[in-house]
Protein backbone atom coordinates (compact mmCIF):
# COMPACT_ATOMS: atom_id res chain seq x y z
CA UNK A 1 0.00 0.00 0.00
CA UNK A 2 1.40 3.62 -1.01
CA UNK A 3 1.54 5.98 1.56
CA UNK A 4 -1.25 7.93 0.51
CA UNK A 5 -3.12 5.04 0.37
CA UNK A 6 -2.44 3.95 3.98
CA UNK A 7 -3.54 7.29 5.25
CA UNK A 8 -6.79 7.33 3.85
CA UNK A 9 -7.36 3.96 5.34
CA UNK A 10 -6.27 5.11 8.87
CA UNK A 11 -8.50 8.37 8.31
CA UNK A 12 -11.77 6.55 7.15
CA UNK A 13 -11.65 4.47 10.26
CA UNK A 14 -11.34 7.94 12.90
CA UNK A 15 -13.87 10.33 13.89
CA UNK A 16 -14.06 13.74 12.58
CA UNK A 17 -13.40 15.52 15.95
CA UNK A 18 -9.73 13.32 16.36
CA UNK A 19 -6.54 14.95 14.67
CA UNK A 20 -4.25 12.48 13.31
CA UNK A 21 -0.54 13.27 13.76
CA UNK A 22 1.19 11.41 10.74
CA UNK A 23 4.64 11.04 12.65
CA UNK A 24 8.00 10.96 10.33
CA UNK A 25 10.63 10.72 12.53
CA UNK A 26 13.27 9.11 10.62
CA UNK A 27 11.22 9.24 7.45
CA UNK A 28 12.56 11.40 3.93
CA UNK A 29 11.16 14.43 3.05
CA UNK A 30 9.90 13.02 0.12
CA UNK A 31 7.60 10.79 2.05
CA UNK A 32 6.53 13.38 4.27
CA UNK A 33 5.25 15.32 0.54
CA UNK A 34 3.47 12.58 -0.37
CA UNK A 35 1.21 12.79 2.87
CA UNK A 36 1.24 16.20 2.54
CA UNK A 37 -0.30 15.75 -1.46
CA UNK A 38 -2.68 13.85 -0.07
CA UNK A 39 -4.13 16.86 2.50
CA UNK A 40 -2.00 15.84 5.41
CA UNK A 41 -0.60 18.87 7.52
CA UNK A 42 -0.05 17.31 10.95
CA UNK A 43 3.68 16.06 11.13
CA UNK A 44 5.13 14.41 14.10
CA UNK A 45 9.09 14.24 14.65
CA UNK A 46 10.49 12.93 18.08
CA UNK A 47 13.94 14.88 17.58
CA UNK A 48 14.42 18.76 17.33
CA UNK A 49 17.21 18.92 14.98
CA UNK A 50 15.55 16.40 12.34
CA UNK A 51 12.28 18.37 12.31
CA UNK A 52 13.81 21.78 12.05
CA UNK A 53 15.57 20.15 8.61
CA UNK A 54 12.22 19.03 7.51
CA UNK A 55 10.77 22.37 8.53
CA UNK A 56 13.13 24.06 6.79
CA UNK A 57 12.49 21.73 3.46
CA UNK A 58 9.21 21.57 3.23
CA UNK A 59 6.01 23.67 2.93
CA UNK A 60 5.10 25.86 5.73
CA UNK A 61 1.59 25.38 6.16
CA UNK A 62 2.88 21.95 7.95
CA UNK A 63 2.22 22.24 11.48
CA UNK A 64 5.48 20.31 13.02
CA UNK A 65 4.18 18.33 16.98
CA UNK A 66 7.61 17.90 18.58
CA UNK A 67 6.66 14.44 20.14
CA UNK A 68 9.86 13.54 21.59
CA UNK A 69 11.63 14.34 25.17
CA UNK A 70 12.62 17.16 25.22
CA UNK A 71 16.21 18.46 26.00
CA UNK A 72 15.79 22.28 26.96
CA UNK A 73 19.07 23.59 25.72
CA UNK A 74 17.52 22.78 22.11
CA UNK A 75 13.91 24.06 22.48
CA UNK A 76 15.40 27.35 20.77
CA UNK A 77 16.09 25.92 17.55
CA UNK A 78 12.18 25.03 16.99
CA UNK A 79 10.38 27.75 19.07
CA UNK A 80 9.73 30.31 16.00
CA UNK A 81 7.82 27.56 14.56
CA UNK A 82 6.83 24.42 16.26
CA UNK A 83 2.83 23.86 16.60
CA UNK A 84 2.65 21.78 19.75
CA UNK A 85 4.76 20.18 22.17
CA UNK A 86 3.93 16.59 23.72
CA UNK A 87 5.93 15.60 26.02
CA UNK A 88 6.71 18.13 28.45
CA UNK A 89 7.36 17.10 31.87
CA UNK A 90 9.28 19.18 33.93
CA UNK A 91 9.40 23.24 35.05
CA UNK A 92 12.90 23.59 33.71
CA UNK A 93 11.67 22.83 29.94
CA UNK A 94 8.39 24.63 30.62
CA UNK A 95 10.28 27.70 31.73
CA UNK A 96 12.89 27.20 28.87
CA UNK A 97 9.75 26.96 26.49
CA UNK A 98 8.56 30.00 28.14
CA UNK A 99 12.01 32.36 27.32
CA UNK A 100 12.14 31.47 24.41
CA UNK A 101 8.31 31.87 23.15
CA UNK A 102 8.86 35.22 24.48
CA UNK A 103 12.09 35.79 22.27
CA UNK A 104 9.63 35.45 19.15
CA UNK A 105 6.32 37.15 20.69
CA UNK A 106 4.84 33.79 20.50
CA UNK A 107 2.09 31.77 22.68
CA UNK A 108 3.86 28.30 22.69
CA UNK A 109 1.08 25.05 22.84
CA UNK A 110 2.27 22.05 25.60
CA UNK A 111 0.71 19.24 26.64
CA UNK A 112 1.77 17.67 29.94
CA UNK A 113 3.09 14.16 29.51
CA UNK A 114 1.89 11.67 32.18
CA UNK A 115 2.97 8.43 32.64
CA UNK A 116 1.07 5.61 32.77
CA UNK A 117 3.10 2.84 31.82
CA UNK A 118 4.64 0.49 33.66
CA UNK A 119 7.81 0.29 32.15
CA UNK A 120 11.03 2.40 33.83
CA UNK A 121 11.87 3.87 30.73
CA UNK A 122 8.51 6.27 29.82
CA UNK A 123 8.68 10.04 30.52
CA UNK A 124 6.07 11.73 32.58
CA UNK A 125 4.19 12.68 35.85
CA UNK A 126 2.48 11.13 37.89
CA UNK A 127 -1.28 12.40 38.38
CA UNK A 128 -0.50 13.84 41.51
CA UNK A 129 2.80 15.64 39.97
CA UNK A 130 0.46 16.46 37.33
CA UNK A 131 -1.96 18.49 39.73
CA UNK A 132 0.97 19.71 41.87
CA UNK A 133 2.33 21.40 38.56
CA UNK A 134 -1.13 22.75 37.06
CA UNK A 135 -1.62 24.15 40.30
CA UNK A 136 1.25 26.16 40.99
CA UNK A 137 2.08 29.68 41.54
CA UNK A 138 5.08 28.83 38.92
CA UNK A 139 2.57 28.22 36.11
CA UNK A 140 1.16 31.38 36.48
CA UNK A 141 3.87 33.85 35.77
CA UNK A 142 4.73 31.43 32.31
CA UNK A 143 2.32 33.61 30.55
CA UNK A 144 4.22 32.43 27.00
CA UNK A 145 3.00 28.82 27.35
CA UNK A 146 -0.61 27.49 26.97
CA UNK A 147 -1.39 23.78 28.36
CA UNK A 148 -3.72 22.34 26.11
CA UNK A 149 -4.26 18.89 28.03
CA UNK A 150 -2.20 15.54 28.30
CA UNK A 151 -0.41 13.19 26.32
CA UNK A 152 0.63 9.33 27.21
CA UNK A 153 2.18 6.35 26.27
CA UNK A 154 1.12 3.04 26.90
CA UNK A 155 3.08 0.08 27.79
CA UNK A 156 4.82 -1.81 25.25
CA UNK A 157 2.84 -5.12 25.21
CA UNK A 158 0.13 -7.60 23.41
CA UNK A 159 -2.61 -7.37 26.65
CA UNK A 160 -5.09 -4.52 25.18
CA UNK A 161 -6.18 -5.13 28.62
CA UNK A 162 -3.18 -3.49 30.14
CA UNK A 163 -3.44 -1.01 27.47
CA UNK A 164 -7.03 0.02 27.41
CA UNK A 165 -6.88 0.50 31.62
CA UNK A 166 -3.53 2.87 31.17
CA UNK A 167 -5.57 4.84 28.60
CA UNK A 168 -8.34 4.96 30.68
CA UNK A 169 -6.55 5.94 33.22
CA UNK A 170 -5.21 9.18 31.54
CA UNK A 171 -8.67 10.04 30.36
CA UNK A 172 -9.90 9.94 34.30
CA UNK A 173 -6.80 11.93 35.57
CA UNK A 174 -7.63 14.48 32.45
CA UNK A 175 -11.15 14.79 33.25
CA UNK A 176 -9.81 15.37 37.15
CA UNK A 177 -8.01 18.05 36.44
CA UNK A 178 -9.63 20.38 34.22
CA UNK A 179 -11.39 21.89 37.22
CA UNK A 180 -8.36 23.86 36.96
CA UNK A 181 -8.41 25.67 34.20
CA UNK A 182 -6.85 29.07 33.90
CA UNK A 183 -5.73 31.54 31.25
CA UNK A 184 -2.85 29.09 30.59
CA UNK A 185 -4.24 25.86 31.61
CA UNK A 186 -6.93 24.93 29.23
CA UNK A 187 -7.44 20.99 28.86
CA UNK A 188 -9.21 19.95 25.96
CA UNK A 189 -6.68 17.68 24.06
CA UNK A 190 -5.84 14.02 24.76
CA UNK A 191 -2.66 12.90 23.02
CA UNK A 192 -2.81 8.83 23.01
CA UNK A 193 -2.49 6.41 20.90
CA UNK A 194 0.34 5.09 17.88
CA UNK A 195 0.07 2.67 15.22
CA UNK A 196 -0.32 -0.80 17.49
CA UNK A 197 -3.50 1.02 19.83
CA UNK A 198 -4.85 3.94 18.49
CA UNK A 199 -8.58 2.63 17.97
CA UNK A 200 -8.07 1.40 21.47
CA UNK A 201 -7.07 4.98 22.48
CA UNK A 202 -10.28 6.54 20.60
CA UNK A 203 -12.30 4.42 22.72
CA UNK A 204 -10.85 5.46 26.11
CA UNK A 205 -11.42 8.99 24.85
CA UNK A 206 -8.43 10.31 22.85
CA UNK A 207 -8.65 12.81 20.56
CA UNK A 208 -5.00 12.87 18.86
CA UNK A 209 -3.70 9.65 17.42
CA UNK A 210 0.24 10.16 16.85
CA UNK A 211 0.54 7.51 14.16
CA UNK A 212 4.02 6.47 12.14
CA UNK A 213 4.72 2.72 10.83
CA UNK A 214 0.63 2.28 9.93
CA UNK A 215 1.21 5.66 7.40
CA UNK A 216 4.84 5.25 6.42
CA UNK A 217 5.76 1.72 7.09
CA UNK A 218 8.30 0.44 9.05
CA UNK A 219 11.30 2.50 11.10
CA UNK A 220 14.78 0.89 10.63
CA UNK A 221 15.72 2.65 13.93
CA UNK A 222 14.10 5.13 16.31
C1 LIG B 1 7.43 6.95 17.28
C2 LIG B 1 6.35 7.49 18.10
C3 LIG B 1 5.01 7.33 17.73
C4 LIG B 1 4.57 6.56 16.50
O1 LIG B 1 4.83 5.21 16.63
P1 LIG B 1 4.21 4.13 15.62
O2 LIG B 1 4.15 2.89 16.41
O3 LIG B 1 5.16 4.05 14.48
O4 LIG B 1 2.89 4.63 15.19
C5 LIG B 1 4.04 7.90 18.53
N1 LIG B 1 4.36 8.59 19.65
C6 LIG B 1 5.63 8.77 20.02
C7 LIG B 1 5.90 9.55 21.26
C8 LIG B 1 6.67 8.22 19.28
O5 LIG B 1 7.94 8.41 19.68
Amino acid sequence: MSIAESLQKIKNTIPANVTLIAVSKTKPVSDILEAYNAGQRAFGENKIQEMVQKYEDLPKDIEWHMIGHLQSNKVKYMAHFVHLIHGVDSFKTLKEINKQAIKHKRIINCLLQIKIAREETKFGLSALEAENFITSEELKSLKNIHILGFMGMASFTDDLNIIKNEFKTLKNIFNSLKKYKSFNFTPTKLSMGMSGDYQIAIEEGSNMVRVGSAIFGERNYN
